[in-house]
């Protein structure tokens, strides 16, 4: 069972963490909780990152104080004297090796190596793991904070690692494993690994999901659960759409088509795994554990909806150019700021080419930082600048609305209805997503939520019984 940062950032929502944990343990005696850090921190631990390679000492001085006030708060609240007593102290050693790297590279901007910020953000994970393993303890669980340092090997690309599969499973069989045989819970810290020299990694944003699934998968779960604190997965993003609502079920294709396209309740690259072993996930609102949420499975194509379940947005970046021009030639370049910029391959949604404009359309991870879209825009308006195969080409942001259903391989009068409902907005690109259980519109940005509130007022009229 998985926790996101937002059923773990109050007294409230631990509360609630821990009778649901209470409870599930008298159904499943092998349970493995995997945490977020608090809602905000990782935010909070970039912030003190980017102040350390400014040099500003203040700043990230004043980050670690109100991270260490917001943890106190919580253990006030929630743990008793006797658990304190042990994990006060484990709180500020976190702390104060976390102001050491800062400090390390305050002295030396210049020589900042990428695993000091991997290791500056991964903090707030093993703060969580620690406050909820003792909230869990003092419940009278058997329960142990573990650092996934230790446990999930990656590669080197820092900010957005992937796992070595056959060295985490290793380590999963031969540390947590025996750990559950013996009736031990083990919270474990989402987000963060390691290269198998130590060095510290992350997962990218969103993470713990990821970690979820990893070790769902090398422990052979019967099922990964995500908490969070909406109910399931939604027919869109509801800060966004009020009026959005549950969707019961979705099949793995429907999942990863919304995660990857833009709904940021599950990591984009943790489906996958968890299709190629069959493993279940389900989506569920801490506040009301009983209803049902979202279960992610293998639906046969029997009972697969036949209608469209969703809609996501997120931003891409569109390269055009007004004359014929190779769409070869800038993607190996676009490649290379995608991945300095975001540590992701540039992924590309649409490419097209007509006889007087040439249009590229890319992705930008949910997995990459907030500001990613604005930072790739500049980095790739420079390479342009300075590149002569590029002369000519221009970069945008844009809009890429998708909606998700797996009715739209049946019937063509969906992807019809999709089109019609976006009528007089200006539509730079459209294609069926190869799993052909989406389809993406790429819009301007000014007409992006306007697309939105069209598509998913299209999804309510289409799954309403017929008059
Ligand atoms: N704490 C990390 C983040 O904010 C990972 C996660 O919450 O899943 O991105
Ligand atoms: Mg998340």
């Amino acid at each position: 069972m998985k926790f996101g940062g937002s059923t773990v950032g109050t007294t409230a929502a631990l509360a609630q963490l821990a009778s649901i944990v209470l409870t599930e343990r008298e159904r499943w005696d092998r349970l493995v909780l995997v945490v977020s850090a608090l809602d905000g921190i990782t935010d909070q631990l970039i912030e003190a990152a980017q102040f350390a390679q400014l040099s500003q000492r203040r700043g990230y001085r004043r980050i670690a104080a109100t991270l260490r006030a917001r943890h106190l708060a919580l253990i006030e609240h929630l743990i008793k004297p006797a658990e304190r007593a042990s994990l006060l102290p484990s709180i500020d050693s976190l702390l104060y090796d976390m102001l050491d790297i800062c400090q390390m590279m305050s002295d030396n901007p210049l020589s900042t190596r990428q695993d000091s910020l991997d290791a500056i953000i991964g903090v707030g994970e093993r703060l969580s793991a620690r406050i909820i393993a003792a909230l869990l303890r003092q419940s009278g669980l058997r329960s142990v904070a573990i650092d996934t340092t230790d446990l999930i090997i990656t590669d080197d690309v820092y900010g957005n690692a992937t796992p070595n599969m056959a060295l985490t499973r290793r380590n999963i069989e031969t540390q947590i494993v025996p750990m559950l045989e013996r009736g031990i819970l083990p919270v474990v810290t989402g987000f963060i690994g390691a290269t198998s020299s130590g060095n510290p990694t992350t997962l990218g944003r969103g993470g713990s999901d990821y970690t979820a699934s990893i070790v769902g998968v090398c422990m052979k779960a019967d099922e990964v659960w995500i908490w969070t604190d909406v109910d399931g997965m939604m027919s869109a993003d509801p800060l966004d759409i009020p009026q959005a609502r549950n969707i019961p079920q979705l099949s793995y294709d429907e999942a990863a088509e919304l995660a990857c396209f833009g709904a940021r309740i599950l990591h984009a690259r943790m489906i996958g795994l968890l299709r190629e072993r069959r493993v279940p996930v389900r989506v569920c609102n801490i506040y009301l554990p009983q209803s049902s949420g979202t279960l992610i499975r293998e639906l046969p194509s029997a009972q697969a909806a036949r209608h469209l379940q969703a809609v996501a947005l997120i931003s891409g970046i569109a390269l055009t150019r007004n004359q014929n021009g190779s769409l070869a030639s800038v993607s190996a370049l676009v490649d290379e700021v995608f991945f300095a910029t975001t540590g992701s391959h540039a992924e590309i949604v649409i490419a097209a080419q007509g006889p007087h404009t040439s249009l590229a359309c890319y992705i930008v991870p949910t997995t990459a930082s907030p500001n990613a879209v604005h930072e790739l825009h500049l980095a790739l308006a420079d390479r342009i600048r300075d590149t002569t195969e590029l002369a000519d080409w221009q970069a945008r942001t844009v809009g890429i609305v998708t909606v998700v259903g797996a009715g739209l391989e049946r019937s063509h009068e969906l992807g019809a209805k999709i089109l019609l409902a976006l009528d007089g907005l200006r539509i730079l690109g459209a294609a069926y997503s190869p799993s052909r259980c989406g389809m993406s519109v790429i819009v301007e940005m000014r007409d992006a939520e306007i697309a939105l509130q069209r598509l998913h007022d299209l999804i309510i009229e289409d799954s309403s019984p017929a008059q």
